[in-house]
């Protein structure tokens, strides 16, 4: 614009450049944060709304990085992505949630499924499905205690999707449909896809007992879910009377701050010994 003066082209300049050295510095520091340890994964109960225990955790990732300080997998998966690192990234995610709930097995605790996040790079990678196998056998975890967690937008090639999909569900493996509402719904191809479990986006959760508009957005998706035989999980619970809704909405399973945040691996015994139960 003509009014823009000198010193606003400089902001703006100086503003896309802090943006790229981010950048940069994030993928140089990336590249090296998996042989120096920095990942570590946090995890988020999920609760069972009937039987009002946790059956699951969600696995997220975090980077704790000594130049950076802790980042966002919202910022770094994107680079990740886009550099190839989500490969190495991926795989030390599943190894470390496969280890991990086995462990927990082992010390007695109650068995519950570990849910990872994968990223569709990971998901059209055709080695994935023999790494799976590899990480389960070495870590002796049951697959039907593994869920995979997609998005809509990852199945938009519906062939190659249905057809990793169906390979997943005879290895024994949990599907769960992330995010569910925000993406390129095919609720068409819903009904086709051996899914399990559907997630409700927490965009469509929040304030459900003040906001009437997400109220019903939320109680369709949970007929349709249940119409299609899947289990319901309501992401993003946060107080009380959303939940109280939820459970009026016959909502099989919620997950949220109400409940826990994500945790690290050594505070999830208290979560097992006294955790809030609707
Ligand atoms: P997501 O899979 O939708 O994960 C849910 C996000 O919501 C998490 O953010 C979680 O900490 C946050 N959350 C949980 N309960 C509540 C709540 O009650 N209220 C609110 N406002 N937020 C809540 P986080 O951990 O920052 O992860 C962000 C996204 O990063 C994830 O979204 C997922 O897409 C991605 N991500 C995380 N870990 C991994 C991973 O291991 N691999 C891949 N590919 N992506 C990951
Ligand atoms: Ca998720
Ligand atoms: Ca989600
Ligand atoms: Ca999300």
């Amino acid at each position: 614009a003509k009014e823009m003066g000198g010193n606003q082209v400089q902001y703006f300049n100086s503003q896309i450049y802090a943006k790229i050295e981010r950048r940069i510095k994030l993928e140089k520091h990336m590249r090296k944060a998996l042989e120096r340890n920095e990942f570590i994964l946090m995890y988020q109960p999920q609760v069972d709304l009937l039987e009002k225990r946790i059956i699951g955790f969600e696995s997220l990732i975090r980077w704790d990085s000594p130049e950076l300080g802790r980042v966002s997998p919202l910022e770094f998966i994107p680079i990740a992505e886009e550099t190839g690192l989500i490969f190495n990234i991926g795989k030390w995610v599943l190894q470390e949630a496969c280890r991990q709930n086995k462990q927990w097995q082992e010390l007695g605790f109650p068995k519950v499924t570990i849910a990872v996040n994968l990223s569709s790079k990971q998901f059209y990678d055709h080695s994935l499905k023999d790494q799976i196998l590899n990480i389960l056998k070495e870590t002796g975890l049951e697959p039907h205690y593994l869920e995979l967690e997609i998005t809509e937008s990852m199945t938009m090639d519906v062939q190659v999707a249905l057809a990793t999909l169906n390979s997943f569900r005879n290895m024994g493996l949990k599907i769960a449909m992330d995010d569910f509402g925000t993406g390129y719904s095919s609720l068409s191809y819903l009904k086709e896809f051996p899914i399990h479990n559907l997630k409700i986006d927490q965009s469509f959760v929040k304030d459900i007992s003040i906001n009437p508009t997400n109220a019903a957005i939320v109680n369709t998706i949970i007929a349709l879910a249940r119409n299609l035989k899947l289990v319901v999980i309501a992401e993003g619970v946060e107080n009380e009377n959303d939940l109280k809704l939820l459970q009026e909405f016959h909502c099989d399973m919620a997950q949220g701050y109400f409940f826990s945040p994500p945790v690290e691996a050594s505070k999830v015994p208290d979560l097992f010994a006294n955790s809030k139960t609707p």
